[in-house]
C-alpha cells in the first residue's frame, strides 16, 4: 500500500524557469532562519549554473499514484470502522 501523498522531486530534473535547461539548478544551503522555515515547507532557494537565475522552488510534488494512495486511505478507513465495530460488539456482549 502507498500512503505518501507527496514525493521529493529529483532536483536534477527541475527545469530552470529562465533558460529552460535541465540539471543546472543548484541548491543554496539553508543557513538563515527564514531559509530554514522555507526548507521546512520544502521550498528551497536555487540558482542556475547556466544563466544565473535565482529563485525559490518547491522540491516536492504530488505523487503520480494519487488513485492508489486515496484507495489505501479508503481501505484503512474501512478497516478502522470494521475494527471499531468488532471491538464495540465484544465490549457490549459482556
Ligand atoms: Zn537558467
Amino acid at each position: 500500500m502507498e500512503f505518501s501523498l507527496f514525493v521529493q522531486r529529483n532536483t536534477m530534473l527541475i527545469k530552470c524557469p529562465a533558460c529552460g535547461t535541465q540539471g543546472n539548478l543548484s541548491k543554496y544551503g539553508a543557513s538563515t532562519l527564514p531559509q530554514k522555515i522555507l526548507k521546512f515547507f520544502r521550498i528551497r532557494k536555487f540558482y542556475c549554473k547556466n544563466c544565473g537565475w535565482e529563485g525559490h522552488k518547491f522540491i516536492i510534488r504530488i505523487t503520480k499514484n494519487i488513485k492508489q494512495v486515496l484507495l489505501s486511505y479508503f481501505l484503512l478507513f474501512i478497516s478502522v470502522i470494521i475494527l471499531a465495530y468488532v471491538v464495540i460488539k465484544i465490549i457490549l456482549r459482556k
